[in-house]
């Protein structure tokens, strides 16, 4: 009789922790928590997964607002993040270990292209945004784009204040991506089918000494701090990864 509570009790813990939303989603949660603060005018789009079966983005959040449209990747990672603009990957400092992650700005840009496809507005309207957890240390170098903790993500948003969207073109681009976005759990079992292909295809270009951005070259370059690798067509292509 001991042992069959003990084995129930058990089992009550392994089905609670499957309810229980993973690090990832919890941090979307939460981001999802502050944005509906935002005034009315700030039109909240969860999970938007855009594209074909080939190719497709998953943006965690869209806000469409008169003041630009904004798009996060939420990222629940916790520790050290180092990182630049245009390195290809970022390293995670946790426990003394360390773990790579595909560079989130790029991630975020390639959200920011599909939806320019789809809507057909200048790039300047759309404010891509990484947010981390708030107990992240950043240290990261991107003076072009916004990669921030979650406490000053209001404080981001509410600081566009130049109005660059009317309200008819407001709702027409709510409709269009309501109308476009693909939902349900086939839709973003599609999705990591498409995004693990991708990185496969970019790891094996890599691995072959091409450039998975341009399909220039990489070649090792010296730069201040030390040898790195590029691609032979920069400046226009700004591909970079570590030496190790
Ligand atoms: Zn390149």
């Amino acid at each position: 009789m001991g042992i069959l509570l003990v084995i129930l009790f058990l089992g009550l813990i392994v089905f609670l922790c499957f309810l229980l939303p993973d690090k990832g989603e919890l941090a979307e949660i939460r981001v999802h928590n502050l944005l509906i603060e935002l005034p009315e005018e700030y039109h909240v789009i969860d999970n938007v997964i855009i594209g074909n079966n080939y190719y497709s983005s998953q943006i965690d959040h869209v806000v469409v607002s008169p003041y630009g449209i904004f798009v996060i990747e939420t990222k629940g990672y916790k520790g050290w993040i180092f990182g630049s603009e245009n390195a290809q990957y970022w390293t995670q400092n946790i426990f003394g270990k360390k773990y790579q992650l595909y560079n989130p700005i790029l991630q975020n840009q390639g959200h920011v292209n599909s939806l320019n496809n789809l809507l057909g507005i200048p790039k300047d309207r759309f404010v891509p945004i990484v947010c981390f957890n708030n107990d992240a240390s950043l240290y990261i170098s991107a003076p072009n784009s916004i990669v921030i903790n979650r406490r000053r993500l209001k404080k981001t948003l509410l600081s566009y204040t130049a109005i660059v969207i009317s309200s008819d073109e407001k709702e027409k681009i709510i409709s269009t991506i309501t109308s476009h976005m693909k939902v349900g759990k086939e839709a973003e079992k599609v999705h990591r089918f498409n995004a693990k292909n991708k990185v496969k295809s970019s790891n094996e270009s890599i691995r072959n000494g091409i450039c998975p951005r341009c399909g220039g070259q990489i070649i090792k370059r010296q730069g201040k701090y030390g040898y790195f690798y590029g691609c032979s067509n920069y400046p226009k292509c700004k591909f970079t990864m570590k030496v190790e």
